[in-house]
C-alpha cells in the first residue's frame, strides 16, 4: 500500500499540473493499481473536487471526466445510445462491481497498460484526450508518447455514428485478458483494434470492412508476445477469431456490409 507526506485536494487543473512536476508527487485516481505499490508519495493530488466525474453530451461529442468510474462507462444511457454494448463489454470483465465503482478512466487511460480493456475500446471510437498542459491530442497519438507529468482532465468521443464491437478473451471470468480487439465502421469504412498482445493495442484502418486475407494480412504482421497466461502463437490464432466475431457483429448494421 502506498502511503503519502502531503494531501491535497485540488482547486483548479492548473494547480494539480503545477503540484504535480515533481518526481515525487502523484495524481490519485481510484488509487486501484497505486495501492499495489508501496511508494511513499510526497504530495498526492486529488481531483475529486473538480467536477470531472461527470458523462456529459453535445450535438457533437461525449466528454467524459477523468474520474469518471470504470461502472459509469459501464452503466451510462448516453454511452448505450452512442455505441451500443461496447463500454459494458469493454468494462464487464475488470475485477468486480466494487472494484469498478473505484478505478476511474483517467487512471485507466494515463497508465496506457498493456493489456488494457479501456484503450482498445477507446481506439475503436474517434477519441482524443483533454491534457492541461498539451490540450488536446488524439488518442491514437497519445497511446505512442512517452509518459509525462502532465494531467489528463477528459476523453472526448465524437459522435459521428461509428458502430463499434469489442470482444475479449480470458482464461478466467475476471482476470487481465489474454487478448482483446474491437472493430468498428463508419461510412463503409473499418478499424481494426487487437489489444493485450500483451503490448499496447495496434490498429489498422481499412477502406471497408477487411476480408478475411487482408484481416489475416494484418494479423500476420502484428507481433504477439507469451507470458504467463498464453503464448504467441495461440495469441495469434485468438485474435483471428476474436476479429472475425466482432467483424461478423458490426456488419449486422445495414451501414457497415
Ligand atoms: C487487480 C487488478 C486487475 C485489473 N484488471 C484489469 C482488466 O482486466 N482490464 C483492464 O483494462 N484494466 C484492469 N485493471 C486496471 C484498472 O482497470 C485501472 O486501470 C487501474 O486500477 C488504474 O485506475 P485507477 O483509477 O485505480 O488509477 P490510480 O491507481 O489512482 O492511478 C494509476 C496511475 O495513473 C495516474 N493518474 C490517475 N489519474 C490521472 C490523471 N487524471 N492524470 C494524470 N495521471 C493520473 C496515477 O498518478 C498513477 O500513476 C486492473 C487493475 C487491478 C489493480
Amino acid at each position: 500500500m502506498f502511503s503519502a507526506q502531503q494531501y491535497v485536494k485540488a482547486t483548479s487543473l492548473q494547480q494539480a499540473l503545477e503540484l504535480n512536476q515533481k518526481r515525487s508527487s502523484a495524481i490519485l485516481g481510484g488509487g486501484c493499481w497505486m495501492r499495489l505499490g508501496k511508494k511513499n508519495y510526497a504530495t498526492l493530488i486529488d481531483l475529486s473536487g473538480l467536477g470531472l466525474d461527470t458523462i456529459e453530451e453535445t450535438p457533437e461529442e461525449i466528454v467524459l471526466g477523468a474520474m469518471v468510474t470504470l461502472r459509469q462507462l459501464e452503466t451510462s444511457p448516453v454511452l448505450a445510445a452512442a455505441f451500443g454494448p461496447l463500454f459494458a463489454r469493454m468494462t464487464e470483465h475488470i475485477v468486480g462491481v466494487q472494484f469498478r465503482n473505484c478505478a476511474t478512466l483517467g487512471g485507466s487511460v494515463v497508465s496506457r497498460f498493456g493489456f488494457s480493456d479501456i484503450i482498445t475500446g477507446l481506439l475503436a471510437l474517434d477519441c482524443e484526450v483533454e491534457l492541461v498542459q498539451k490540450g488536446r491530442v488524439s488518442l491514437a497519438d497519445y497511446v505512442q508518447m512517452p509518459y509525462d507529468r502532465d494531467v489528463l482532465a477528459r476523453v472526448i468521443l465524437k459522435k459521428n455514428g461509428r458502430r463499434a464491437w469489442y470482444e475479449s478473451f480470458r482464461n478466467t471470468e475476471t482476470d487481465l485478458p489474454v487478448l482483446n480487439c474491437a472493430v468498428s465502421c463508419l461510412n463503409g469504412s473499418a478499424r481494426v483494434v487487437v489489444g493485450a498482445r500483451p503490448a499496447r493495442a495496434v490498429m489498422q484502418e481499412f477502406g471497408q470492412m477487411p476480408s478475411e486475407q487482408r484481416l489475416q494480412e494484418m494479423l500476420d504482421k502484428t507481433e504477439f508476445g507469451s507470458n504467463m497466461r498464453a503464448g504467441a502463437e495461440y495469441r495469434r490464432q485468438l485474435a483471428g477469431v476474436l476479429c472475425r466475431r466482432a467483424i461478423e457483429q458490426v456488419k449486422g448494421d445495414a451501414e457497415c456490409r
